[in-house]
């Protein structure tokens, strides 16, 4: 990277911090971006900026937004009852395709995973117990990953909600095991929520 102008090993250096992004591609994207109109280019760095500063985390489910409570939460159409427990807020994003599902979501950030140190705390599922509190919901549907962690993390809120009485249910092995919600397409995701089995 030494061969290359300052301005340019700088705009690799921000390109390889994205995910997936090694120094060919990071050499191949920071050419491009010489290669641009210079309003593209104003405007891309603009709506990073943006994107990072308007977006910030629900107070309530912990989805990404650019309001709070969030446009779902906010929603009274939605059918307050239930609750989905996702990993991540592109979890929400794949279900929301999905639109067979009109209940809320709950977004943990993670899942628990005692080899890599990530215990129940380290996880958004306190401000989860305390939603379940005033007997508005009947059923919390989790949709954490097919992975080790996504089982033990549904394991761990199952026993933990039980005493409640809520319905637990957790989305069926339609989804391939070791695979991310996001990736799953529609029909699959719809099969999955179809599906569901109590726990
Ligand atoms: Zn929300």
């Amino acid at each position: 990277m030494q061969h290359y102008p300052q301005p340019i090993t700088k705009l690799m250096d921000g390109f390889m911090k994205l995910p997936g992004i090694g120094p060919k591609t990071a050499a191949r994207l920071a050419f491009f971006v010489l290669s641009m109109e210079e309003d593209d280019v104003l405007n891309f760095a603009k709506s990073l900026v943006d994107a990072k500063r308007k977006l910030n985390y629900c107070s309530v489910c912990g989805h990404i937004t650019d309001q709070d409570p969030c446009r779902i939460c906010e929603d009274k159409h939605r059918d307050q009852t239930a609750i989905c427990v996702v990993q991540d807020p592109k979890d929400v994003i794949a279900m929301e395709k999905m639109r067979e599902y009109s209940g809320l979501y709950h977004v943990l950030h993670g899942a628990i995973s005692p080899m890599d140190g990530v215990g129940p705390e380290d996880i958004n599922l306190t401000p989860l117990i305390q939603r379940l509190q005033d007997d508005t919901v009947q059923e919390v549907i989790l949709a954490t990953n097919p992975t080790i962690e996504g089982e033990a993390t549904a394991m761990y809120i199952s026993r933990l909600i039980k005493p409640s009485g809520i319905r637990i249910t957790r989305i069926a092995h339609g989804l391939p095991v070791g695979g991310d919600l996001e990736y799953a397409d529609e029909v699959t995701l719809s099969k999955a929520l179809e599906g569901r089995r109590e726990l």
